[in-house]
């Protein structure tokens, strides 16, 4: 991957990376805020039905305390039975929750009913609150279990107390009813959802009243669900989340047990209801999220299909350059180079030449031009032909190069059958030395020129030889040499002469 490339690439994953666990983190906290508000309204409203529970129970406490203290004082035969009946139906109409008061003598006969007449041979001796209070000496209220009144069936919540008679004995007992009908009304006033719930739960675990209302609910023990056996063992309130062991619907409970009586009220909300709004946003924001994210990675494929196309566009365009770089190199090789013999051609010798001459000058430095012509070439032509004639330049220009080695010397065609030697950097001693081998070689060689008195090819040689300002003018250097290839030929040809510039 190119460098471009892995930036988007990173750049992409940073951005994707940050914008996903900020959502994650976002929708988190979010839940955890539903849950805690949820939380502080369940305790704010388990403190007002709690007060209102309180009342009610207070109330009915104090009307038990008052009964209970005139049957101590005054007995319990009938004309005092009768007065009380009087007072109660007075007091009835304050406390429109109560359903009835009710009092038991010691055997758990029926002294009087504030709502309905005696029934024949009516006895209460096997209910809880009876039992209780005869054999337990204590004189405060009891909270009894709900009950189903024996006449109109109606589910029933009892207060009672026990009073006594003169020598202190177990006297009989003063019980009033509740009728769940007076909480379920208020507590269905209440909106806790399709799966909430609302409940009124004695310490001990017994259930007095659980809104929505089901018969088989009456009178339950949860002293071993969490809220009783773990959350209250050293707490008066708090929250908590389990399955409801009743119809297996996962709640937020918020709980609260009374500081004044033995009740614990319970609020309950479903806890996949509580969360559906959040639930909703939740998914709102994912998805937004998830399509911005979409998008963002087609915007960085687009991006990185661009980088790609523009990188390879630029590698070819580069290798178009080298391309055309290296042609261009060709050419100008080309342009410089003889086609005929591969040797530099009079362009090049021309601009060689002039570059040579102006370093000779400036480090006044020896230069050496030989002129080198093919003796009878004309006669080879015509004896042999033109294609031979040309077969004779390129090994004769071979064995030029061959005999000047230095990498600075220059052998070049400089017309027809003639060549040109640079030499820079060297003298006339030097420039014969290397004259000779030509002619040597060339001998050694003995390319067959049967128009030749020597009967194979050779060459004639004009040497020059300059240094510093004579080299101020070129011209007089290529006729020097020119003059002195003239006196090779004229003395005889195969052999070199040497000019003074
Ligand atoms: P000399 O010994 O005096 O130099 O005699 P020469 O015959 O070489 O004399 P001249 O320089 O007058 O002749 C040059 C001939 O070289 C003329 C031409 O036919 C031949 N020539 C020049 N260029 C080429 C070439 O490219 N190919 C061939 N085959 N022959 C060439
Ligand atoms: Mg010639
Ligand atoms: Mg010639």
């Amino acid at each position: 991957m190119k460098r471009d490339t892995r930036l988007v690439v990173l750049l992409l994953l940073v951005v994707g990376c940050s914008l996903a666990s900020l959502t994650v983190w976002k929708v988190l906290a979010s839940r955890e805020q539903v849950l805690r508000d949820v939380n502080v309204h369940g305790l704010n409203l388990t403190q007002a039905l709690a007060t209102y529970t309180e009342g009610i129970v207070r109330q009915s406490s104090a009307l038990l305390l008052g009964l209970v203290e005139r049957l101590e004082t005054e007995g319990s035969g009938p004309p005092q039975i009768q007065r009380l009946s009087k007072l109660i139906h007075r007091q009835e109409p304050l406390m429109p929750q109560l359903s009835g008061v009710t009092i038991y003598d010691n055997q758990g006969r029926w002294l009087m009913s504030s709502n309905r007449p005696i029934p024949a041979g009516a006895n209460s001796s096997d209910r809880a609150y009876f039992i209780h209070h005869r054999d337990d000496p204590s004189r405060e209220t009891f909270i009894g279990p709900p009950i189903q009144s024996r006449s109109n069936q109606e589910w029933v919540i009892t207060l009672s107390r026990r009073f006594n008679d003169s020598r202190g004995e177990f006297a009989g007992v003063v019980a009033v009813t509740l009728g769940i009908e007076n909480f379920l009304r208020l507590f269905g006033k209440i909106d806790v959802g399709q799966e909430g719930a609302i409940g009124l739960s004695n310490t001990d675990g017994t259930l007095l009243v659980r809104y929505p209302f089901r018969e088989q609910d009456m009178g339950r023990n949860f002293s071993k669900s969490p809220i009783y056996a773990k959350y209250l063992v050293d707490r008066t309130a708090g929250t908590a989340s389990f399955t409801s062991s009743l119809d297996g619907v996962e709640r937020l409970y918020a709980f609260r047990k009374s500081d004044q009586l033995p009740v614990i009220t319970t609020v309950a909300l479903g806890k996949r209801e509580a969360l559906a709004a959040w639930r909703m946003e939740a998914l709102l924001s994912t998805v937004v999220v998830a399509g911005l994210l979409g998008l963002t990675a087609l915007i960085g494929c687009f991006l990185i299909l661009d980088i790609r196309r523009r990188t390879e566009v630029e590698g070819q365009l580069r290798g178009a350059q080298q391309q055309l770089l290296s042609s261009n190199r060709q050419l100008e090789l080309l342009a410089m180079k003889d086609p005929l013999t591969g040797l530099a051609n009079r362009r090049c010798f021309d601009e060689s030449l002039a570059t040579e001459a102006r370093r000779a000058q400036r480090a006044n430095a020896s230069l050496v031009l030989m002129m080198i012509d093919i003796d009878y070439f004309k006669l080879f032509n015509d004896s042999l032909g033109h294609v031979a004639g040309d077969a004779c330049l390129q090994a004769v220009g071979r064995i030029l190069e061959e005999c000047v080695r230095r990498p600075s010397d220059l052998v070049a065609r400089y017309g027809g059958e003639e060549m040109g030697v640079i030499m820079p950097d060297t003298d006339s001693d030097g420039a014969r030395i290397v004259a000779q081998h030509i002619l040597s070689r060339l001998e050694q060689e003995n390319i067959a020129h049967v128009s030749s008195p020597l009967g194979r090819v050779s060459v004639s040689i004009g040497i020059a030889a300059a240094t510093g300002a004579e080299l101020n003018h070129l011209q007089g250097l290529i006729e020097a040499a020119d003059q002195a290839l003239y006196i090779a030929k004229a003395s005889g040809r195969n052999q070199f002469a040497e000019a003074k510039v």
